[in-house]
């Protein structure tokens, strides 16, 4: 496409109106556009995901538009707990999800059940589209595999812990999904769940977006 400096603001005006749809039109202005203000991952990671993870590399994801992974991995499993289906995620999401399943998740299904947790059910990782799939939104982590929504949690005896139900239970169920989500603020930057809005009624929310004028501000909700 060719684009001279006159029409270039229009389009980008337009690309905005479209939002989602921006993800899926490809071409030069649009990544540029759509990423203005989006910082994304620089690829870069702290631990190598196979010695924590079931986890195969991808490389480079390069999605429509804007969206792609710069250091993608398949994940099926983090420190021994399966996903319900594979996640592709961002290099350090993988490291970042080890982290709070072994310092925050087990210790809280311990003391809230007794027992650990075996699995997770993954109800979305990279996938290209605005926040909250709302045509119009900003661009959403889950664009560069930087984003992990999770919907519910099965124990070792098999009993699920759904986020839907067990977030406004009295009793264990609420207990644990409470800590879950309060304490994963520190191995993410953004954490969402049913109190945030009416989008994260059945699922908890995980990125590494960088908040914050200096990048390293935390959004929990
Ligand atoms: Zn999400």
């Amino acid at each position: 496409m060719i684009v001279d400096r006159r029409h270039a603001s229009h389009i980008a005006a337009a690309l905005l109106a479209l939002g989602v749809a921006a993800c899926s039109g490809g071409g030069d202005l649009g990544k540029d556009f759509v990423a203005e203000g989006v910082r994304t991952p620089t690829g870069q990671c702290s631990v190598d995901p196979r010695s924590v993870a079931q986890a195969t590399p991808l490389g480079e994801v390069d999605g429509p538009g804007a969206c792609g992974i710069r250091n993608g991995w398949q994940v099926t499993a983090v420190n021994g707990v399966g996903f319900s289906q594979p996640a592709k995620l961002e290099c350090q999401m993988v490291g970042a999800t080890n982290d709070w399943l072994s310092r925050v998740v087990q210790p809280a299904a311990q003391s809230a059940f007794g027992e650990k947790v075996v699995s997770v059910r993954v109800a979305a990782s990279y996938a290209c589209r605005g926040r909250n799939n709302q045509r119009g939104a900003k661009i959403s982590e889950h664009s560069f595999g930087n984003a992990l929504d999770i919907s519910a949690f099965t124990l070792a005896s098999g009993r699920t812990v759904e986020v839907e139900s067990g977030w406004r239970s009295w009793g264990a169920e609420s207990g644990f999904l409470k800590q879950v989500h309060g304490r994963a603020c520190g191995n993410f930057t953004t954490v969402l769940g049913p109190e945030a809005d009416r989008h994260h009624n059945n699922h908890l929310h995980f990125d590494l977006a960088r908040h914050g004028r200096s990048g390293t501000g935390t959004y929990c909700k």
